[in-house]
């Protein structure tokens, strides 16, 4: 249950002495019942005090990390169920499953994955390696794995395997997925001997439950729930179910991320396995496994994934530069805009689709599309001007063309005066006209 004010307020030392950088004790409760402070903030609290409190004002879902320094990532410490309500914390990662007997096809389309979208470099997250009752092949496509830089999950139930695979790599921190109720104990040990998150799964939701409080029992809440393979109507279920007991009804023992299985559920279909994973990065997969995965389902599936997991409040920026298009040279053709990835996005592919090469420049306009900058002050002929000395522009392109939007038409006299030596054309209003326009241009 989530703690009040009050029942916080009791447990506190009550000597207002303001060490914590609040009036009184009474507002530090409230905050603390709010989640806005940590409970530690105050130095005159007892230890059972405490640990009575950080247990019971713990959040309704715990926050894992999983892999090595060099390639660490979140997993759950969610606080509310809609995107609407709060931002997301931690985003859902995709893993690629293999075999002893694909690997070697897999590894190489799971490299190729790498691009960079709006800031965000986009790879596959993860490899889940399955044991498919071989142990020293399982282990020989485990160092595979492991050669490809990438974050592992072990899928195994074989307790000497899982022992074994850990061997080689626990210092890279894998997930070990293979706790069920008939082999918790073995799994448990193993897992916490090497320090890695366990995953838990089970014959249904209930056989799933009574493990997780077994192994929390045991002392380890370092888990991931596993919402099972029998079929994608139950496994989107138990997603949902879990995570709506963990927030809504504050049922810490679902209070854990989860592992949404596709390779299992779906088998090679890979648009059924796009739009089902689409569906999970919205709920609840924290972990979500393809059979596969191809640019045609990155790219919508990574666009997805970084408009969900971002502040909505939070316009997504791009970086100002200079984007050639078409293979833009030193002497192609300049346009200028803004900041705004979905002006970008709309632009950019506009001027793809018109064949002809063009020097995109963004510039730094606040992160707004054209006429909010605009009326804001921050897309104008001064801070155009200002941007193009700060990047260098005219010593990167030779042209002196420079196109602007039609809505800020207004803009050519000024920028006439600020950029001298530029010719400024007006573009059309709406960036569909701009295939044409381009066409038309004559330089
Ligand atoms: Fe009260 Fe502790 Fe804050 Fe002092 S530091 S005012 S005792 S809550």
């Amino acid at each position: 249950m989530a703690l009040k004010g009050l029942d916080i307020f009791k447990l506190l030392p009550k000597t207002n002495c303001k060490k914590c950088g609040n009036p009184t004790c009474m507002a530090f409760a409230m905050k603390v019942a709010q989640g806005s402070i940590a409970i530690d903030k105050c130095p005159d609290i007892s230890a059972e005090a405490l640990a009575q409190l950080s247990d019971a004002s713990a959040p309704p879902m715990k926050a894992l990390t999983i892999g090595d320094g060099g390639k660490q990532y979140k997993l759950g410490g969610e606080t509310v169920l809609f995107r609407h309500d709060k931002t997301f914390v931690s985003k859902s990662l995709y893993a690629v499953a293999v075999c002893q007997d694909c690997i070697d096809e897999k590894l190489p389309k799971i490299k190729e994955i790498d691009y960079d979208r709006i800031g965000e470099r986009m790879i596959v997250d993860l490899i889940n390696v399955e044991f498919t009752g071989d142990k020293a092949k399982f282990l020989d496509t485990v160092k595979k794995a492991q050669g490809a830089g990438r974050t592992l999950i072990l899928e195994v139930k074989d307790a000497d395997a899982a022992k074994a695979a850990l061997d080689i790599v626990k210092a890279e921190k894998p997930v070990l997925n293979g706790a069920d109720e008939t082999n918790w104990e073995i799994f448990n040990k193993i897992a916490v001997e090497a320090g890695v998150v366990l995953g838990v799964g089970g014959k249904d939701l209930d056989t799933i439950y009574e493990t997780v409080q077994k192994l929390e029992g045991a002392g380890n809440k370092n888990l991931i729930i596993d919402v099972g393979s029998v079929s994608i109507k139950d496994a989107f279920a138990n997603a949902v179910q879990i995570r709506r007991a963990a927030l809504k009804d504050q049922d810490r023992s679902f209070g854990y991320p989860s592992i949404v299985n596709l390779h299992k559920l779906v088998g090679n279909d890979e648009n059924l396995e796009t739009a089902l994973a689409s569906v999970f990065t919205l709920k609840y997969g924290s972990i979500i496994i393809l059979s596969n995965m191809s640019y045609a389902t990155a790219l919508p599936l990574y666009g997805l994934r970084q408009n969900i997991y971002t502040d909505p409040q939070k316009p997504m920026k791009m970086e100002p530069k200079i984007y050639p298009i078409n293979g833009a040279d030193a002497e192609s053709i300049c346009a200028v805009t803004v900041d705004f990835a979905l002006t970008y996005f709309v632009i950019n592919g506009e001027m793809e689709r018109s064949g002809i090469p063009v020097n995109l420049i963004v510039s730094d306009a606040g992160g707004y599309s054209v006429l909010t900058s605009w009326a804001a002050g921050k897309f104008s002929a001064g801070t155009i001007s200002k941007f193009f000395k700060e990047a260098n522009i005219e010593g990167q392109v030779k042209s002196r063309n420079l196109l602007i939007p039609g809505k800020v038409a207004v803009l050519k006299g000024e920028l006439e005066e600020s950029l001298p030596g530029w010719k400024i054309l007006v573009g059309p209003n709406e960036a569909v006209g701009v295939v044409k326009w381009l066409k038309d241009f004559k330089g």
